[in-house]
């Protein structure tokens, strides 16, 4: 099946409310075109310099969306552009946005990326630093970034349920953290990012808001 057709396949199941990000990582800007041909402008990338080419190239409508695991380093390359940034997983990190963001006069959206799967390997903070970054006097500082929610990723497995527990036990986390820190121009919480090719039909009865499916739409990368 083509580009197009898995997209709309994929749409046809998605709830009004729930954003797809198209996970174009690896793949060419021709596979981009065909999405956006087919209407699709938001793309996820996790490579600052990937994204950053694919930026200059293509339309210039597009929302590109960083999912990946962010270097302190390479922030400043995609500060003029980025539109969200769900990899946030350090207060260090955060710091390093700001300063970016302030230095391209702009505010950038960012998630807290939440380690929720049994893997190791996996970035991510828990519940206890999430609060600590929060309630920090640096956070409060700072002008240029927003943190709008949460992002996770579950435990690569066939096993549903395990699965489903993580993405409930983010779900909660989203919930309560949203009800002890007032809204605030820093502080919005409206986004769950929680689902990819594999599991986004459990994230979304789970509560995601936001899913991030890359091989499902342009097939499977190398
Ligand atoms: C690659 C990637 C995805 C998309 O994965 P698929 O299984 O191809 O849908 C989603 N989220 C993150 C963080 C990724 O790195």
């Amino acid at each position: 099946m083509s580009i197009k057709e898995n997209l709309e396949n994929i749409k046809k199941e998605l709830p009004k409310d729930v954003t797809l990000v198209a996970v174009s990582k690896t793949k060419p800007n021709e596979d981009i075109l065909e999405a956006y041909d087919a209407g699709q402008r938001v793309f996820g990338e996790n490579k600052v310099q990937e994204m950053t080419q694919k930026w200059e190239a293509l339309p210039k409508d597009i929302e590109w969306h960083m999912i990946g695991h962010v270097q302190r380093n390479k922030v400043k390359y995609m500060a003029p552009f980025v539109r969200l940034i769900h990899g946030v997983d350090t207060l260090k990190l955060l710091k390093e946005i700001e300063k970016q963001a302030k230095k391209n006069n702009r505010v950038i959206n960012c998630l807290l990326q939440i380690h929720i799967a049994k893997e190791e390997t996996k970035f991510g903070m828990d519940k206890e630093e999430v609060h600590e970054l929060l309630a920090s006097e640096s956070f409060k500082e700072m002008k240029h970034v927003k943190i709008v929610g949460l992002m996770g990723m579950a435990t690569f497995t066939d096993n549903e349920e395990r699965v489903k527990s993580e993405f409930e036990y983010l779900k909660q986390l989203f919930d309560t953290t949203k009800n002890e820190f007032p809204t605030s121009q820093k502080l919005d919480f409206t986004i769950l990012s929680m689902g990819m090719s594999g599991d986004y039909k459990i994230a979304i009865e789970c509560g995601s808001n936001m899913v991030r499916i890359g091989s499902s739409i342009f097939g499977a990368r190398n």
